[in-house]
């Protein structure tokens, strides 16, 4: 099966702003950041989007969410505060269908979002 765009660039075979990575995830810089800290972390499996992850997927999905809390605080969000997104789906906006967890922050947010 062809890699997704998140996989190449898990592989290193597209260059990215890698900010972690384990045997299980990599979070790296978005392309287009909407605030001054915008980071995606992707697991390395190619789930297409969280609807479709399973509960073979509930340790792989626990790690995600608990590095989310380390990746912002190595990005010092924790004290001013963060958001994070999971965008599923055309309606919302997904444009990569390979699960990430967009972690933004850096200035306030609006909510809700447009
Ligand atoms: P989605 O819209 O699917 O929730 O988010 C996909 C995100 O991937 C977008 O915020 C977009 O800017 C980012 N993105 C797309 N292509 C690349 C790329 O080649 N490198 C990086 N670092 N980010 C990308």
């Amino acid at each position: 099966m062809q890699k997704t765009l998140f996989q190449k660039i898990a592989d290193k075979e597209i260059p990215a702003a890698i900010v972690y990575e384990d045997e299980l995830c990599v979070a790296f810089r978005d392309i287009a950041p909407a605030a001054p800290v915008h980071v995606l972390l992707v697991p390395r499996k190619p789930i297409p989007d969280i609807a479709a992850a399973t509960a073979e997927d509930a340790a792989l999905l626990a790690h995600l969410m608990l590095k989310v809390g380390d990746i912002a605080r190595a990005e010092g969000l924790a004290e001013g505060g963060f958001r994070t997104v999971m965008n599923t789906g055309e309606q919302a906006g997904q444009t990569v269908p390979h699960l990430h967890i967009h972690i933004i922050g850096g200035r306030s947010l609006q909510w809700p979002p447009g």
